[in-house]
């Protein structure tokens, strides 16, 4: 039999936020989320239509051009969906670490800011070049998970997000 491996806190938070990304009913991408405070899980997230609204899986993407580029609007995001269950819970997100599938867009940025999110580990980057100032210049500490020696593990490696801190219309 072979032995037991025991997965790091970071694995293991990445393997939920993999499992919650599962869950997503978006077929243009699939994102999990899972919300941390000292080793403990507040909440989970994937990319999903409001309460009671029709699927895209089942219905199809409702596109409109983002940022030059077709985007489906339909669901509520990952990472803000873990925020609002807080919010909903009356679990307070400060100081949290959030593990993601995939690195948090603009809208989402500004709500983690927001939300008291001081970490934010992902695995996948995403198109998105300003998210990663808005994170920056709220004070979360970005860290990629890079893929590890064995299966299912990761090392972390701190992002440093450059560009200009503010510009002059
Ligand atoms: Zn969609
Ligand atoms: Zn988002």
């Amino acid at each position: 039999m072979a032995e037991h491996r025991r997965p790091s806190w970071d694995d293991y938070f990445l393997q939920m936020a993999k499992l919650a990304a599962s869950r997503a009913t978006c077929p243009r991408r699939r994102v999990g989320a899972v919300l941390v405070r000292d080793h403990r899980v507040l909440a989970t997230g994937y990319n999903g239509s409001v309460k009671g609204g029709p699927h895209c899986d089942d219905v199809g993407c409702l596109i409109v051009e983002q940022n030059g580029r077709p985007s489906c609007i339909r669901t509520v995001h990952a990472e803000l969906n873990a925020i609002l269950q807080c919010a909903v819970n009356g679990i307070s997100s400060a100081d949290s670490t959030l593990y993601c599938t995939d690195f948090p867009c603009t809208g989402c940025a500004k709500a983690l800011v927001q939300a008291g999110v001081r970490e934010v580990v992902f695995l996948s980057e995403y198109p998105d070049a300003n998210s990663g100032i808005i994170l920056r210049d709220g004070g979360i500490a970005l860290f990629k998970a890079i893929p590890g020696d064995g299966e299912d593990t990761y090392r972390l490696v701190q992002v440093d997000i450059r560009g200009a801190k503010t510009q002059k219309a």
